[in-house]
């Protein structure tokens, strides 16, 4: 199972990954075997590697509550090593730490993934072979954008269509050539074996909490807190704007409380989206909170404000009517003729009830595709 913690920790290596394996031989040697490739395997010269392991003897959906109730936590905040420790303890776990080990607090959480989570997808990895490693990857791109049509909707985030990118293919030297994710173990085999390529060295399907949105909790605006991810309902109250750079602001308030919402540049089309959001409108924002803004994945339209507040126009010459002061209301100068108050008109939305994401470019690991279903409202898929 490969498992995605929170991606709002600043110590985690790259995509916030653990792995745990699944096997029936005895905890003894299954600990020799894993403390034997990480020796082999891990980069600790690297000064953000930190490995760890832990070994668990038992069935993974029987173990204690108390690991999956620390598995949910590691997903959605920082946890601390010393209580990542303590608990292994406590468990009767075996582990092993490199320089800091701090490693073992996804360890743990791998091993509690397991009974932690009720929605689950599936990856398949194609791993390149050691000598290639850190070369230029020959995949078709062609092929995948057909695998990606074969395949979708049971694999999803394959290719962003609109950016004309493999998503699927990292662009980082790691020995991942590609990893194609979905809901079906049959499909994403069937969209790998679609894609044209360099030599595969071998090929997995994990079970992972990809695409689940794992690490979003309910929030209420004034009290989210830094470095964890949350749905947040509100009514928009700044309207949305671009500054420097192309990121895309906007406000929103519930009560006395609000709080900034951004779309940062990489998130393409889905900023055009959030340009079209109005002052009034009623919505649930997605995302990480950093330094006191939401980092927007998605977002849901509750209600859409359809009207406006506008200077009257003279029902008799049809010219705009002028302020008589402030709060006395509007005349026409030149037909002497009053309004006490601005008319209400009817504004054109581009916006429609319900979900809007960032486009599968710009998607992390976590963040579940709307296509995957399940949403309170009408979805309006990217892919
Ligand atoms: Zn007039």
């Amino acid at each position: 199972m490969l498992v995605r913690l929170s991606p709002a920790v600043p110590q985690k290596t790259r995509g916030n990954a653990a792995v745990a394996v699944h096997t029936d031989i005895d905890a003894d040697r299954a600990f020799e075997i894993a403390v034997g490739v990480v020796e082999e395997l891990a980069v600790v010269d690297d000064e953000g590697t930190h490995p760890g392991v832990v070994v668990a003897p038992g069935v993974p959906e029987e173990l204690s509550s108390r690991v999956s109730a620390f598995t949910r936590q590691a997903v959605r905040e920082p946890v601390r090593l010393a209580d990542a420790v303590s608990l292994v303890d406590r468990c009767g776990f075996r582990s092993a730490g490199w320089k800091s080990g701090r490693g073992r607090i996804g360890a743990l959480a791998a091993v509690g993934a397991t009974a932690a989570f009720a929605d689950s997808t599936v990856e398949c990895i194609a791993y390149r072979e050691p000598g290639r490693w850190g070369t230029p990857r020959e995949v078709g791109v062609e092929s995948v954008f057909e695998a990606a049509e074969y395949g979708y909707p049971g694999a999803w985030d394959t290719v962003d269509r609109g950016e004309r990118e493999a998503v699927c293919v990292p662009h980082t030297p790691g020995p991942v050539l590609y990893g194609i994710r979905g809901d079906d173990p049959a499909v994403v085999r069937g969209v790998a074996d679609r894609i044209e390529c360099e030599p595969v060295a071998h090929r997995e399907v994990f079970v992972t909490n990809q695409g689940t949105d794992a690490h979003l909790q309910p929030g209420v605006v004034g009290r989210l807190v830094d470095g964890r991810a949350y749905r947040v309902i509100g009514t928009v109250v700044g309207a949305p704007e671009t500054r420097r750079g192309g990121h895309v602001f906007f406000r929103i308030a519930d009560g006395d409380a609000a709080v900034g919402c951004v779309a940062f540049e990489p998130t393409k089309r889905f900023r055009d989206r959030v340009r079209a959001l109005r002052v009034g409108d009623r919505v649930t924002v997605c995302g990480e909170v950093g330094a006191g803004s939401v980092k927007l994945e998605k977002f849901a339209v509750r209600a859409l404000c359809r009207t406006e507040r506008v200077v009257p126009v003279c029902g008799a010459c049809g010219r705009r009517m002028e302020s008589a002061g402030a709060g006395q209301g509007y005349r026409c100068r030149s037909c002497r003729t009053y309004r006490p108050a601005k008319a209400t008109r009817v504004v054109g939305r581009d916006l429609e009830i319900g979900w809007y994401e960032v486009p599968p470019c710009a998607r992390r690991h976590i963040a579940k595709p709307l296509v995957r279903g399940g949403f309170d409202a009408p979805v309006h898929p990217e892919r």
